[in-house]
């Protein structure tokens, strides 16, 4: 088949348009040998059959194995030279129950960002002093609730919080362990939204009003200051970013040890998944080695002691364990006007969309798509994956190949959607956030069940 000249100049026409690229599917996933998905021993039919599409599916082994090495390989790379590491998982990336105790158990620790978040983590049963609380505009509530409940650490954003939080931890006769969030000034390279260091963004207090701050928190008996955190963004695939935000970070932090203790320095999370085939994100295990190096021989460079590092990863963890699993509605062939003459684009409509994956239209972030519940070897044909919801921007997949065949009722899968898809959902044209569904060693529960036409009715006061 020849390129279709509506798609983007990265995507090649595949070789084979049911093949499973490895980076971008869960461990778990295969093709059964009648053609099926099954993503860890369970068909994606009969998912599909049990739990309605949409519906979204985590490989638990793999969720789990992907903490696991987190932690393991930051443990193991600063423990080489001759430091320690904590790795806290960012639980806005996906947080449930289940998935908290998954990363528990893996000797996560775990970062909220909300009371809501915090809500979840207390519920699941995770100890309290090991969890993270950020954000820019914590409620008086939410500090109140996470002192009281002798929360490990929380990270202070602003100059307002240190009162807030001096004042919670003095009315509950606790001292409360702290981090102050910095905005190094790093342009991590990703898509701006995301890029959270930028001198013109909300988080965080900029590199040289840090030692006045730290004074201030210092002056507070109420509170214990740990260290500095800053976290440049999201979807990284170089370390660059991260070695320069960690040396403009130790360069304060030296500083900061000439009028006491700072045991710790958190960098924060972002490292990159692939979301296509021709993303090729740094292993986590890499990642962990050059920030150990960086960290480490900056530390030498400047003759201070290796603080306790700690990194918050979410995607990186959650991410690629996810798939989400809809069924084909409608196709158009639609003609497009493209240099001088026209070119087809197949719009293959899904039923769900931005409710249930709006990172393609916040971001334009891409994706890419396999018939789920057969192979084809009709020739591949351009496709672009649309929602049902009333918006034109509702894509879930802005191009990908498929084969030509691909005809309505198909079940389509489209994976590295376990980040940033449940936890942004939303009932956008009422409809129902759909269930998640945990598999593993070919059985399935639900560990998030899905919203019925009763819960999208119980919050109308007029019904
Ligand atoms: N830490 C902080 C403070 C964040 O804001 C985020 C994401 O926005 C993360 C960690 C996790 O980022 P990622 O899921 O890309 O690793």
């Amino acid at each position: 088949m020849t390129v279709n000249p509506l798609a983007p100049s990265w995507l090649d026409v595949p070789a084979d348009a049911n093949a499973l690229a490895e980076a971008v599917w869960p461990r778990g996933a295969a093709r059964t040998t009648d053609g099926e998905l099954e993503l860890a021993g369970v068909r994606a039919h009969e998912l599909a059959a049990r739990f309605g599409t949409p519906l979204y599916v985590v490989d638990e082994a793999d969720a789990r194995a992907r903490a696991q090495e987190a932690h393991d390989a930051f443990t193991r790379e600063f423990e080489r030279r001759g430091g320690t590491a904590t790795v806290y998982y960012a639980g806005k990336a996906f947080l449930s129950a289940e998935i908290a105790r998954w990363v528990d158990a893996a000797g996560l620790h775990l970062d909220v960002c909300t009371g809501g978040e915090l809500a979840v983590a207390l519920a699941a049963g995770i100890s309290p002093s090991r969890l993270g609380f950020h954000g820019n505009n914590k409620s008086l509530a939410e500090i109140d609730r996470a002192v009281s409940v002798g929360l490990g650490v929380i990270v202070i954003d602003s100059v307002q919080e240190i009162e807030r939080v001096a004042e919670a931890a003095f009315r509950h006769g606790r001292t409360q362990r702290v981090r102050l969030r910095v905005n190094s000034g790093v342009h991590a390279q990703t898509h701006d939204y995301l890029a959270t260091a930028r001198e013109d963004q909300k988080f965080g207090i900029p590199l040289a009003d840090v030692p006045g701050v730290v004074a201030s928190i210092r002056a507070h008996s109420a509170l214990d200051f740990l260290g500095l955190h800053s976290h440049i963004g999201s979807q990284i695939f170089e370390t660059d970013g991260f070695a320069e935000a960690a040396r403009r970070l130790l360069e304060v932090h030296r500083e900061l040890l000439a009028d006491g203790p700072v045991p710790e320095l958190n960098l924060g999370g972002g490292f990159g998944i692939a979301y296509t085939s021709v993303d090729a994100p740094v292993p986590l295990s890499d990642i962990a080695a050059s920030l150990a190096d960086i960290v480490a021989d900056e530390c030498e460079r400047l003759g201070i002691p290796l603080p306790a590092i700690a990194v918050e990863p979410g995607r990186a963890i959650i991410g690629p364990s996810g798939v989400t699993l809809y069924e084909v509605g409608t196709i158009k062939d639609v003609e497009v006007a493209q240099g001088g003459g026209t070119a087809i684009r197949k719009y293959v409509s899904v039923d769900g969309g931005m409710s249930d994956n709006v990172r393609s239209s916040l971001y334009g972030a891409d994706y890419t798509v396999r018939i789920a519940g057969r192979v084809s070897d009709a020739d591949a044909a351009l496709v672009r994956v649309a929602g049902k919801h009333c918006e034109s921007g509702d894509i879930v997949v802005h191009a990908d190949y498929l084969p030509g065949d691909v005809s309505p009722g198909d079940l389509l899968a489209v994976p590295a959607t376990g980040a940033y898809c449940w936890s942004l959902a939303s009932n956008y044209n009422y409809v129902g956030r759909p269930p998640v569904v945990a598999v593993r060693d070919g059985e399935v529960r639900v560990i998030v069940r899905g919203e019925t036409e009763a819960d999208l009715l119980a919050r109308d006061a007029g019904i």
